[in-house]
């Protein structure tokens, strides 16, 4: 969840960037999970219980790899500390990389219209869930299959 492409977006979010050294999908789901259960325990309608979630831990005080603000609500993965649930404030600021992008990001931002959009039908043909998704955006795998297969 870094700064924002419609890439972050796709396949119910993804995670790729919060972390690094990723474990086994099956232990990421299990990080996020106890990271949900960590974040029943805080008013996360209030700033300096987001504050005091946040700051639980280190950034760099991984689980399995995974970041330990990382949440899912609805299926879909996020950062409760990501702007986009603030009016702009970015509540991660100070804390971790906000301004990460991935390689697949940044060569997309570059591409075509066109090239995009295959881009985004490839990936929606895949049919991956979020977890598997984000791996695939962090270690550059749907980029490199895509650019084998049609350019
Ligand atoms: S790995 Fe790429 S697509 Fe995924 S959140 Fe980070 S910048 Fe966005």
């Amino acid at each position: 969840m870094a700064k924002l492409t419609i890439l972050c977006q796709l396949n119910k979010g993804c995670m790729g960037c919060c972390g690094h050294d990723f474990d086994s999908v099956e232990r990421i789901k299990e990080a996020i999970k106890l990271n949900i259960q960590e974040f029943e325990l805080v008013n996360g309608n209030d700033e300096q219980g987001l504050l005091g979630f946040r700051d639980r831990a280190d950034a760099y005080d991984l689980r399995f790899g995974v970041c330990r603000n990382l949440i899912e609500s609805d299926r879909k993965l996020f950062c409760p500390l990501h702007p986009a649930l603030h009016q702009g404030k970015d509540l991660r600021e100070g804390h971790c990389e906000i301004d990460h992008l991935c390689r697949t990001a940044k060569e997309f931002a570059n591409w075509s219209p066109e090239k995009q959009k295959q881009f985004l039908r490839f990936i929606s043909e895949k049919n991956l869930d979020s977890v598997e998704y984000s791996l695939q955006m962090d270690n550059n795998q749907l980029l490199e299959e895509f650019l084998k297969r049609t350019w």
